[in-house]
């Protein structure tokens, strides 16, 4: 396979629409088109797989399984925390995302499903948990990475470190 495709180790430019539902989720018309390095666990293993091989100018659809993208939504991934434990002058509501450190210090995604009395039941999973992904992939770019951007094995986006 020649250094034309899509394949571990290039710099990959993609334009994207994801729909879950019919329902545009994100897209690459309401951000850039996104730049990642392949082979690099930067984006969802499960459209990765399938962009590998593709040329410049190529488009795609792809569906992507639960397990394959944001993982099966999990019923026992909720945690109810009392009140007092939130700062006092911490704004709390439904819907609300926050991110919460677990006992080893991990920052965790959580999402404020529903307060009662002085309890707050927290939600960990992704908010598309348990949804089928559908992805419009086109690759409108491939480079090679610069060394620096291959030993830290993410791009540096206009030069910049992040
Ligand atoms: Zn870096």
């Amino acid at each position: 396979m020649g250094k034309d495709t899509v394949q571990d180790g290039q710099v990959v430019t993609m334009e994207y629409t994801l729909r879950v539902d019919g329902e545009v989720i994100d897209s690459s018309e309401k951000n850039d088109a996104l730049e990642f390095l392949a082979g690099h666990d930067n984006i969802i293993p499960g459209l990765e797989r399938e962009m590998i091989g593709m040329k410049i100018g190529e488009s795609k659809e792809v569906i992507i399984a639960p397990g394959d993208g944001y993982g099966e939504f999990d019923k026992e991934a909720y945690l109810d925390v009392p009140r007092g434990e939130f700062p006092a002058d911490m704004k709390i509501e439904e819907g609300m995302e926050l991110h919460v450190s677990d006992e080893s210090g991990e920052q965790r995604y959580a999402r404020i499903d529903s307060i009662e009395n002085e309890t707050v039941h927290l939600d960990f999973n992704h908010p598309l948990a348990g949804a089928e992904l559908h992805f419009n992939v086109k690759v409108v770019g491939l480079r090679e990475p610069t060394k620096e951007e291959l030993e830290h094995g993410h791009v540096h986006v206009g030069g910049h470190h992040h």
